[in-house]
């Protein structure tokens, strides 16, 4: 997909189950038979998918949130597992090509990817050269919050084998609401999710592109304007969704959707009841 002179790449981590207790499982045919069956118990499942962005413009390759990082340890036992550097792979890139990672927060769906334990058993940024660029307010909150007994349900923190990114000064720690990343790629607090959530905007030439994060994780989510269960501040989101679903109507942005499993990207209308529909490309 061309954005004016970027170039955007929907890496996939695949599809994934993800139970209430915030378990997530690799989906495969088994388990697509046996989710009748899970639907009855208390921890039910959905199926979501792990999109980060890629974006490239010749000089700078930007990676929009790290997914779950599958594979990625030594000694990993999903061995055939897509994840960042398979996905990298297929563009003839590797890890430190990467030049800029962006985290829409911290919770471990987004961020797990950003780290890996090498044969020495020492975590390591998987991306060596980029800095890692996050809000302030998202890493204080997610201190708090893995300290906190009562956990909320959905994906949480695992900050462990991210503070060895912040002991080797590699994440920077936006305090702006706007922050200019490169020229034409900003980045846009919107809270809501969690305090520190944050999106992307990406615009050259007259076009325009939003990484929406778990504002709106997929094409599913574009009319529910209250998450109750995943936001900590559902007011928030609402107000943060209500304005960025006007503006890129109008600006016929292009919407990437990190958790989407069929239309992960498109363009925004409305049917004549007013809802938003998704115009996939
Ligand atoms: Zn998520």
């Amino acid at each position: 997909m061309k954005v004016g002179r970027f170039e955007i790449e929907q890496l996939s981590e695949g599809i994934f189950e993800v139970f209430e207790d915030g378990l997530f499982q690799k989906s495969n045919a088994e388990d697509i038979k046996a989710k009748s069956q899970l639907g009855k118990m208390a921890n039910r499942s959905s199926s979501i998918g792990i999109n980060p962005i890629l974006i490239r413009d010749g000089k700078h390759n930007v990676l929009l949130d790290t997914g779950l990082g599958w594979g990625l340890d030594h000694k990993s036992k999903y061995v055939n597992t897509s994840n960042l550097v398979t996905n990298l792979d297929i563009f003839g890139l590797s890890p430190s090509d990467i030049t800029h990672v962006v985290l829409s927060h911290l919770h471990y769906d987004h961020a797990a990817g950003s780290t890996f334990v090498d044969d020495h058993t020492s975590t390591q940024p998987t991306m060596p050269y980029a800095n890692y660029f996050l809000q302030k307010k998202e890493w204080y909150f997610a201190l708090q919050e893995q300290n906190a007994r009562e956990k909320p349900l959905g994906a949480g923190y695992n900050l462990d084998e991210l503070y060895k990114l912040a002991a080797e000064d590699k994440l920077v720690m936006v305090t702006d609401t706007y922050f200019e990343l490169l020229p034409g790629i900003e980045l846009i607090r919107t809270g809501g999710h969690t305090p520190g959530h944050q999106i992307v905007k990406i615009q050259d030439g007259g076009e325009s592109a939003y990484f929406l994060g778990d504002l709106i994780p997929s094409e599913h989510h574009l009319n529910h304007y209250a998450m109750r269960q995943m936001d900590v501040d559902p007011v928030q989101s609402k107000k943060a969704k209500t304005l960025i679903l006007r503006q890129a109507l109008e600006e016929q942005s292009l919407m990437l959707f990190y958790h989407s499993v069929h239309a992960k990207a498109g363009t925004l209308d409305r049917d004549k009841d007013k809802k938003f529909v998704l115009r996939e490309i």
